[in-house]
């Protein structure tokens, strides 16, 4: 049985300071209790969300970087090969 979480969802409110209630617009989301604009996280959960983000791109490119240097020690060996 699958549980629909449409009214427990919660997104943060600037005017009133913490996750509230919101109504979905297609271009936008408001608000339930003032009408004001929510948005998916407070700042400080924003803040959090980026720096976790980053850590794991980082951590992306350092593999990229390694990977590539392998490729082209290999390209390398293939060619002396040739
Ligand atoms: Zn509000």
């Amino acid at each position: 049985m699958q549980t629909n979480n449409y009214y427990d969802d919660r997104r943060f409110c600037d005017a009133c300071g913490s996750y509230m209630r919101f109504l979905q617009s297609p271009s936008a989301a408001y608000c339930a209790e003032c009408g004001g604009r929510v948005r998916i996280f407070s700042p400080g959960d924003m803040a959090t969300f980026r720096s976790s983000l980053a850590s794991k791109r980082v951590q992306a490119v350092d593999r990229d970087t390694s990977a590539g240097a392998r490729e082209t020690d290999e390209g390398a060996r293939k060619r002396r090969i040739v």
